[in-house]
């Protein structure tokens, strides 16, 4: 078996750019497992599935066309779903939202994970999400989690809008962050939660390039 790093941790975090960041530097694969809840997410909106109706949902998790392309590796990874480029369009608040309800249902988890463990491949794998290390890969080298302060979290969010020349308010998006943050602690399956042997890292106070160092000091010991 590949070896693996499992980043988790919350929304907002940095896990995303971590794991990005540090795929590149070992030249290893990487998976971002909340693109597919939100892929799940996405789909069930385009066939008019709704929330609620799990079976059509995992039949979506299972059996939904999605590529990955890494075009250029400063840019975030291409998505493809059923040959539409969604890469901004699963971005949204709303996507992001809908993803975390889906997420909490046994079975689309259940259909996500063969999806998840093909990632696994030589040289190794960097995989993010909620359940990377306690689920998905429990038997992973080395597993992170990362988190920050809700305030954090927000400010930093707010920033990106701002940089993208969207209006934001940082009260509204600290509430959602919080509430995302509730759904995905509280729901009965996958929660999240430091898996067994986590080395925790709370970015609060730390740069990116911060957080990359400290991560690839524990990668390499
Ligand atoms: O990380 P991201 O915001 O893209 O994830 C979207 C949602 O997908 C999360 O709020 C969470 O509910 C769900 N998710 C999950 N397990 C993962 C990754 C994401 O439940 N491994």
């Amino acid at each position: 078996n590949s070896p693996v790093i499992t980043i988790d941790g919350p929304g907002g975090s940095g896990k995303g750019t971590i794991a990005q960041r540090v795929a590149q530097s070992l030249n290893w694969h990487l998976l971002d497992s909340g693109a597919l809840y939100r892929l799940v997410a996405l789909a069930a909106s385009n066939h008019g599935v709704s929330f609620d109706n799990e079976e059509s949902l995992k039949i979506l998790a299972e059996n939904m066309d999605v590529q990955f392309l890494v075009d250029d590796p400063d840019q975030p990874i291409k998505v493809i779903l059923e040959g539409d480029v969604v890469t901004k369009d699963i971005r949204t608040e709303e996507v992001g939202r809908n993803a975390s309800i889906v997420a909490a249902l046994p079975s689309v988890r259940q259909g996500l994970l063969q999806r998840q463990h093909d990632f696994r491949d030589n040289p190794g794998l960097v995989a993010d999400g909620r359940d990377m290390g306690t689920v998905v890969f429990p038997d992973a080298e080395l597993k992170i989690y990362l988190t920050a302060s809700s305030q954090e979290r927000a400010e930093r969010r707010f920033k990106q809008l701002q940089d993208k020349g969207m209006s934001a308010n940082l009260a509204d998006l600290q509430a959602a962050i919080q509430s995302r943050d509730e759904q995905d602690t509280n729901r009965s399956v996958a929660p999240l939660v430091p898996a067994n042997g986590a080395i925790i890292i709370d970015s609060t106070d730390m740069s990116i390039d911060e957080v990359f160092t400290e991560l690839m000091n524990h990668a390499r010991s």
